[in-house]
């Protein structure tokens, strides 16, 4: 294999695949309805280690590395080609080669190999330090779109003097901006992080939210929402508005009580929410009750992004399960690549997922479709 050639995608499987749907998978563009942006600076190997342990928010102990987890064997699995090295390299060899080059080198490489057709990019989360949806575009030439944070959006109209008793008709009116907006696709809400999802998701009137409002107003900056009222406000009025919304479920760092972020907990949301396209982000370990959903609610889809590069070789079981119950159309790809974490690792292991869902249930090829990009509503 030349230097620099990815791998196959199917190598090592090419006898369990039918023909006609391998060359049919290694043609999919996918749309990857969740990322945020690329690190523009140099990182040094701690932080880079850091980035591929998403539940510890603490530097990775001495004693151990993150290289040899499920998804830094990925890494080296699927990324060493990119730079030039053979298939399963060593970490310290992977990281001397890694660390020569430039951010916007190693950028163009991994997004330009990941076969992204389009970027729908959360830029609320450290944006100073990544990417910008357009910076995306220009390093790996697909377009990029970007999702609005209502959290973020309800601290920034706060912090910058729109008073309380404005609040809820501001939120309002810069959510219309957002939906007239080309570049805006979706809304998302990190309630797993703020508030856990079980809270009251009745709509607040206007007198609660403003009196929400004006607690968190009082309070010192940067301001932190943690108000179910306003998480319930946000969702709400992003529905009225027409915006998808995406919904942080499950895994993340071990600041959210993962167990109160079971999206069945949104079964009172769901039911009475307007039915703009609700998008389950990771899910797991709660991905079968996201299957669920998308199976009894015509607006839910989900994916378990994230969780599909972390749990490496068993992704493929990890999507088997998701498909438990829902329909294909309701799951989508999204990668949650973050910074140096890698983009062409999660795009290469989700081609391999098509393949466990048609060997696990005997499909034939002409039965498996793509894995559905077309399915995002973002
Ligand atoms: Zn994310």
């Amino acid at each position: 294999m030349p230097v620099g050639d990815l791998p196959d995608v199917f190598t090592g499987v090419t006898a369990q695949v039918p023909e006609a749907l391998a060359d049919h998978l290694r043609g999919v563009r996918l749309v990857d309805h969740h990322v945020h942006g690329a690190f523009t600076e140099p990182v040094d190997r701690a932080t880079f280690e850091a980035s591929i342990n998403e539940g510890s928010t603490d530097p990775v102990p001495g004693f151990m590395t993150m290289f040899d987890s499920p998804l830094g064997l990925a890494i080296r699995r699927w990324c060493a080609p990119v730079l030039g090295l053979e298939p399963f390299t060593g970490a310290d060899e992977y990281w001397a080669v890694r660390s020569q080059l430039d951010p916007a080198e190693l950028a163009r490489r991994m997004l330009g190999a990941a076969g992204i057709s389009r970027w729908i990019v959360d830029t609320g989360f450290k944006g100073d330090l990544i990417s910008t949806p357009e910076g995306m575009t220009a390093v790996s030439a697909s377009p990029s779109s970007s999702i609005l944070r209502l959290e973020r959006l309800a601290e920034d109209l706060l912090e910058t003097g729109t008073s309380p008793a404005d609040f809820p008709d501001a939120f309002r009116a810069a959510l219309a901006q957002a939906a007239a907006s080309p570049d805006t696709v979706g809304t998302k809400t990190i309630a797993a992080y703020r508030t856990n999802f079980d809270i009251d998701w009745t709509r607040p009137g206007d007198d609660a939210v403003v009196t929400a409002a004006r607690d968190l107003a009082g309070r010192p900056h940067p301001l932190r929402l943690d108000s179910p009222v306003l998480i319930a406000f946000g969702v709400h009025e992003a529905a009225a508005a027409g915006l998808p919304i995406q919904v942080h479920v499950g895994f993340g760092d071990r600041d959210l009580d993962l167990n109160r972020t079971d999206p069945l907990l949104l079964l009172p949301l769901l039911r009475t929410l307007t039915p703009v396209p609700v998008l389950l982000l990771h899910c797991y370990p709660f991905h079968r009750q996201a299957g669920y959903l998308a199976q009894a609610f015509d607006n839910v889809n989900f994916d378990v992004g994230l969780a599909v590069n972390y749990l490496g070789p068993r992704s493929t079981s990890l999507v088997a399960e998701a498909l438990d119950t829902a329909p294909f159309a309701k799951q989508l790809f999204s990668s949650d690549a973050f910074g140096p974490r890698s983009f062409t690792c999660s795009a290469r292991c989700c081609g391999a997922v098509p393949w466990a869902w048609s060997s696990a249930s005997g499909s034939a090829p002409a039965t498996v479709r793509r894995p559905t990009p077309s399915g995002s509503s973002t």
